[in-house]
């Protein structure tokens, strides 16, 4: 049984087992399977965190200086750039239009919500600005604390900056390129390692998730949660694969085939970043984008593209705005579409990371933080959806990224 399908079944079967559970809380047969549910499901994301960092470092420094010696480097950033920009916005039109279209949140009784609002304690204000500061503060730091921390982002930023200086250095350095691309074959290998345990860890994951989600809860703001699911699925059943087609000439059930390991795995875990030592291999192996294109774009993509994140984020300040009986203006609007784009650019790809930088797109329009208390209980269920979306953004892009420079490449071999 190959393991694509092998995955698929774990998937199934977590569902099913964490549904079975749900029916029996409190029971010895519970505590005793979620013990070993929390077993198997650590293990896996552990492992995957484990190489998460070092697989980062290696992806970027090895592609950053193979592109800058092909010259490609430039073309490459403003492709990488100009897609993520694209289809961030898309999801962003996306997000509102349906909760417009839908009226989601109009006529629901906000006095159902007010006592689980008036128990939350609001955090700081979180502003554009001061979130900015933050971002800056925490990227360009000792190198050494943002690897021993996880920091992703600092450490992609001293990664590209130690790529661009292997290639200055040219022959001087020849052995350290050497040694980075060695070990980042290394940690490709080991992936392939951990991909073994991807059936158990996915069905360990799920089995948990849906064990422990209160699904009561769900049925209060099923409507909400409906509309957005059903338009981050649209967003990546439809348009992500639109684009794919046209910018990529990748037709979509190749794409889909070559990359359910890493949609399932990002499903399961609800993390772009657990996920990324996996997407990683996906476009390589399976869509043969080239290793400097994917090495590049994929961790890149992972800390800033997230179209299910933006587009949750702007239904979501609408549905709050609706619950609280305002009409938001165009203007309004559009700060709520900015916001949430910054906001989708500085989330770290952590499960309900999305759910803190909401703050700050409710603030940005004066919607009380507070109504977070309202979407926190059913955020871990809409977080798997989004999740996927946002992996699946960045594998599309490293496609349509490499295609676009290869027949750059193609050309310069032409006419040499
Ligand atoms: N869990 C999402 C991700 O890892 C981020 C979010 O909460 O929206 O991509």
């Amino acid at each position: 049984m190959s393991l694509n399908t092998q995955i698929l079944i774990a998937a199934i079967l977590g569902v099913i087992f964490g549904l079975i559970l749900n029916i029996y809380p409190e029971t010895a047969f519970f505590s005793a399977s979620l013990y070993g549910l929390n077993i198997a499901s650590s293990i896996f994301i552990g492992l995957l965190k484990m190489l998460l960092i070092p697989l980062i470092f290696s992806s970027i420094v090895v592609g950053v200086s193979n592109l800058q010696a092909s010259g490609q480097l430039n073309r490459v950033w403003k492709i990488t750039l100009a897609c993520c920009v694209t289809t961030t916005t898309l999801a962003l039109i996306l997000g509102l239009a349906c909760a417009h279209i839908f009226n989601v949140g109009k006529g629901v009784d906000i006095v159902m919500f007010q006592e689980t609002m008036s128990n939350y304690q609001s955090p700081d204000t979180l502003t554009p600005s001061s979130f900015f500061t933050n971002f800056i503060q925490n990227t360009l730091i000792n190198p050494f604390k943002a690897f021993a921390e996880g920091n992703v982002l600092a450490v992609v930023v001293f990664a590209l900056l130690v790529g661009v200086a292997l290639v200055k250095g040219g022959e001087k350095f020849k052995t350290v390129k050497q040694l980075s691309q060695q070990f980042f074959d290394i940690m490709m290998l080991m992936i392939g390692w951990v991909m073994k345990l991807a059936p158990l860890g996915i069905f360990a994951l799920l089995a948990k998730l849906v064990s422990t989600e209160d699904i009561s809860v769900l049925s209060r703001l099923a409507e909400f949660a409906a509309v957005v699911t059903g338009t981050t699925i649209f967003h990546g059943l439809v348009v992500l694969p639109l684009l794919l087609w046209i910018f990529g000439r990748m037709d979509p059930i190749t794409f889909f085939k070559g990359t359910r390991t890493a949609l399932i795995t990002a499903f399961a875990t609800s993390s772009s970043s657990a996920t990324m030592p996996l997407s990683m291999k996906c476009a390589q192996e399976n869509l043969g984008v080239r290793p400097q294109t994917a090495g590049f774009v994929i961790p890149l993509g992972t800390q800033l593209n997230m179209d299910g994140t933006a587009l949750y984020e702007a239904a979501a300040a609408l549905f709050v705005a609706n619950l609280m009986g305002l009409d938001l203006t165009i203007g309004q609007q559009l700060i709520v579409c900015l916001t949430a784009m910054i906001a989708s650019l500085g989330a770290p790809g952590i499960p309900s990371a999305g759910m803190v930088t909401m703050i700050m797109v409710l603030q940005s329009v004066g919607l009380p933080a507070e109504a977070i208390a309202i979407l926190l209980p059913i955020d871990r269920l809409l977080d798997t959806v989004r999740t996927v979306v946002n992996v699946q953004g960045d594998m599309m892009i490293s496609v349509v990224v490499d295609r676009h420079t290869q027949e750059k490449d193609d050309v310069f071999d032409a006419t040499a």
